[in-house]
């Protein structure tokens, strides 16, 4: 037999999904040696996930293409209720806004997966400058760990040993659904069984190539069947239940009139149906397809699920309005049920992101979000820590904080989902209905949850907040194990909260007056930030305290080798722009030199009126005081690690919570 060649890469990724994109590109942004496999021969084009929430626009937005996601796709603004009258007739009941006034810069959009990986594959290519590619029709078939070496995070141990397979294009294209022309998700579907085992096995009889590949850390975002989590002996907690659903992505003919809103529509007793209108005069149908039920073995029969069975479930839901199509898109049908993972990493060697971790209905639009996010997560993690940036401890974070997220999630699912699923309540007597009340009260109620705003992470060495961070329910201890812990003082800041990603309104830079949402400045480079509200800066006393600060910030033998490269600085100050300059006003730390690119103008801003565009009342807003300021930590994620005040005893803190975090 000959030897198979071999390699080594610092972050081996299993999946090129949502989640398996979102991590490449932390790995592309930080340049990370790092390789992404999926055993698909090309990427999606249609269908699959399309809601894109607040926070995930947000996350783009940092990385730099959330304006061509926001340009090509439909806006969700407003969500409609339809449910039976008193004469059982189908009517409208309620118009509600689709996300909360107030709550980000941006709102819910609808686009399909296909294009998000697609602006994330622009993204890794171009940060990676072309080094990083996802390698299709490639999957592991074997995985090893010594497990005596993964607590040596040292750059040269790599304790993860893959055995990779390549297959052929064809081998490696999902089979669709029989004399079907259209392009259905039914293989990627839970209503059947995984094709992972049957790809390697063809792969071997074939002769395929294979390669062993050495890590340092591996990362499984092989969605809902992952292959990954079946090595680590990892297990989906959850139950399936026997709903059904179909989902249809057509170019609709009706005269239902809200078919350019999201809806929510309750038949009296053929089921229910959500209208998601989406780019390209497409409308996204989920619809309960009460007709089909699972078998003995708890599986629905999957050669009855068509366009057109779709559809006609549909007709029934909808009545008395008429609903066809010309133009079919792509289908698929799914079961519902949420299930969680019992681990999300293996000796902080391994990890799980995404789907692998989680999987509930698709209706509430979380699934691609919540997948990206948990990738969002890790991924800086995974690079300091790599680079020897961070202590490794900060990789058990990850799971301390996302597990609890994904509990969430099922939690908000299976009550949004059954109250979905179930008929409507035909008076106050009727127990077994669903009250549409109610329904409209989870919505309104989970919309918060749904925007991806509500995440609070808990305390740990990333998050300095009173309480413990050993009790993870998991017990996981996620302190620090160098330095005694430090607590912010939220009281300084009371809406940038501790554990929550950093609020945004708007300001001005100081330099040249132009309005800016403040969080756009805190970009997805991997660094940390230290934000400077440096409060009223033309007060002799003020002037002071900021200099102590900031001298202190730059003799630190701790800090000042870190200052730019791993930690930014960014500065909001609250005088009048006008009475203040730049140079004259601010240490040098805080705008530094380049001796080739000049002075950096991009740094300081100010809570003030702007010409054109309104006044943010930033230091309001983020509850500062606007004559003593305060200091805010942000991790590279934009969620807030640390709050002190702007003095000596402020940078104590400061240097105490990177003492906690940095290697
Ligand atoms: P996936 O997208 O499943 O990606 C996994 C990747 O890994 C795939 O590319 C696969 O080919 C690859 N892979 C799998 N096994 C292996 C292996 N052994 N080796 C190598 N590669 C492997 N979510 C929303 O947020 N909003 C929605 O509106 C929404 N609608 C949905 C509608 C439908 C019909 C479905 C089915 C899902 C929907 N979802 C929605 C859910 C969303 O698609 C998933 O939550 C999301 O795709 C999860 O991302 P992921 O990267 O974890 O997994």
């Amino acid at each position: 037999v000959p030897e198979l060649k071999e390699s080594n890469c610092d972050v081996l990724i299993i999946g090129a999904g949502p989640a398996g994109m979102m991590m490449a590109a932390w790995m592309a942004r930080m340049g990370i040696n790092a390789r992404i496999v999926d055993k698909r021969s090309t990427k999606i084009f249609s269908g699959q996930a399309d809601g894109l929430q607040c926070r995930s626009l947000e996350i783009f937005d940092s990385f730099g293409f959330a304006d061509r996601a926001w340009k090509e796709a439909n806006h969700m603004i407003e969500m409609c209720m339809w449910n039976p009258g008193e004469d059982g007739v189908l009517r409208r009941s309620d118009r509600v806004p689709d996300v909360p006034e107030g709550l980000s810069r941006f709102t819910q959009i609808v686009l399909h997966q296909g294009r998000i990986e697609r602006f994330f594959l622009d993204h890794i290519k171009k940060h990676s400058k072309d080094t990083l590619r996802v390698e299709r029709a490639v999957l592991p078939e074997s995985l090893e760990i010594d497990e005596g070496k993964c607590d040596d995070h040292s750059a040269d141990n790599y304790p993860i040993k893959v055995q990779l397979r390549h297959l052929t294009d064809e081998e490696a294209a999902p089979a669709q659904a029989n004399g079907q022309t259209v392009s259905d998700g039914l293989f990627r579907s839970n209503l059947v069984d995984d094709d992972t085992d049957d790809l390697i096995q063809k792969g071997r009889e074939n002769k395929g190539g294979a390669e062993i590949v050495r890590a340092r850390y591996m990362v499984g975002c092989d969605g809902a069947h992952s292959w990954t989590r079946r090595q680590l002996g990892f297990q989906l907690e959850g139950e399936p239940t026997d709903f059904i659903w179909g989902v249809l992505d057509i170019v609709p003919i009706t005269d239902f009139p809200d078919i350019r809103n999201r809806c929510a529509v309750h038949s009296a007793s053929s089921g229910s149906l959500m209208v998601i209108p989406r780019e390209e005069k497409l409308v996204r149908l989920y619809i309960q397809l009460t007709e089909i039920k699972p078998d003995a073995s708890g599986r629905a029969d999957r050669s009855k699920i068509t366009p057109e069975t779709i559809i006609k479930a549909a007709q029934k839901i909808i009545a008395p309005y008429s609903l066809t199509y010309e133009y079919c898109d792509w289908f698929t049908a799914y079961q519902i049920g949420q299930r969680v993972g019992t681990n999300f990493d293996h000796k902080t060697r391994v990890f799980l992101t995404g789907d692998a971790v989680h999987t509930h209905s698709p209706k509430a639009g979380q699934g691609m979000n919540v997948s990206m996010q948990d990738s969002f997560n890790l991924g800086w993690k995974l690079g300091l820590v790599v680079k020897g940036i961070a202590q490794p401890s900060i990789l058990k974070t990850y799971q301390s904080e996302r597990r609890r997220i994904a509990q969430d999630l099922i939690d908000f699912d299976h009550k949004f989902s059954r109250l979905f699923s179930g008929r409507p309540a035909k008076d106050v007597m009727d127990e077994e209905g669903v009250s549409m009340e109610a329904f409209k009260q989870a919505f309104v109620n989970g919309n918060m949850f749904a925007s991806g705003l509500s995440v609070d992470y808990g305390t740990s060495m990333l998050v300095a907040k009173p309480g413990s961070s050993t009790d993870q329910g998991d017990g996981t201890d996620v302190s620090s194990t160098h330095h005694q812990k430090v607590v912010g003082r939220q009281e300084l800041a009371t809406n940038i909260k501790l554990g929550m990603r950093f609020p945004s309104f708007k300001v001005l830079n100081q330099s040249d007056a132009r309005p800016w949402h403040f969080q756009e400045k805190l970009r997805s480079d991997g660094r940390f930030r230290i934000v400077v509200f440096a409060g009223n800066v033309v007060n002799p006393q003020q002037q002071s305290r900021l200099k102590v600060f900031c001298q202190h910030l730059t003799s630190s033998g701790f800090l000042a080798p870190h200052l730019h490269k791993h930690i930014a600085l960014l500065t909001c100050h609250a005088a009048k722009r006008t009475e203040v300059e730049l140079l004259r006003d601010f240490p040098d730390v805080l705008h530094p030199f380049d001796s080739k690119l000049g002075w950096d103008y991009d740094s300081v801003y100010v809570d003030d009126v702007s010409y054109h565009e309104g006044y943010g009342d930033a230091y309001k807003n983020y509850g500062v005081d606007k004559e003593s300021g305060c200091v805010v930590v942000t991790r590279p994620d934009q969620y807030v690690g640390y709050v002190d005040s702007l003095d000596e005893e402020g940078f104590v803190g400061v240097e105490g919570y990177f003492k906690g975090v940095l290697a």
